[in-house]
């Protein structure tokens, strides 16, 4: 897409520091990490959201995501990783185009766990979400 952030680095029109690459997806360094090391994974092809993607389009990511582990495990001696997607406006996307964020965790980071991000009551009890699921 022609004005996306994303897809203009992974045409090479901005600079990364890549940190994996495959044909079909794209890790690179986050430019303003959250951790040392955070790195964030797109696939080449353009898509605003998860729903967006062909499921077979998919397929490379999650493999990618876990060289990237292994390679910032190896390189930076860091085991421990938060890796999560900011989906969708409410959910803090700022970019619009998909990415898988993997943030090292660090020993007295004072980061939170995922569960930390919201905590809002539900109005309907579990038991009826899963009805309706
Ligand atoms: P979001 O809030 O959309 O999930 O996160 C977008 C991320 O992209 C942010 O962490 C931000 O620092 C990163 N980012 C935005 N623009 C650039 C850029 O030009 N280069 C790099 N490497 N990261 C970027
Ligand atoms: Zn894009």
């Amino acid at each position: 897409m022609e004005n996306c952030i994303f897809c203009k680095i992974v045409r090479g029109e901005i600079l990364n520091y890549t940190v994996f690459e495959d044909e079909k997806v794209l890790a690179f360094l986050d430019i303003t990490p959250c951790t040392k090391g955070h790195t964030v994974v797109v696939l080449k092809e353009h898509g605003e959201s998860l729903q967006e993607y062909e499921e077979k389009n998919l397929e490379g990511l999650f493999p990618a995501i876990q060289k990237v582990v292994r390679k910032l495990e190896e390189k930076l001696g860091v085991k421990d990783f938060t890796i999560g997607m900011n989906n969708g406006r409410l959910a803090g996307q700022l970019v619009p185009h998909m990415h898988v964020h993997i943030i090292p965790r660090y020993e007295g980071d004072t980061g939170g766990n995922i569960h930390s991000i919201v905590k809002k009551e539900s109005d309907t009890s579990v038991a009826d979400i899963a009805k309706l699921l």
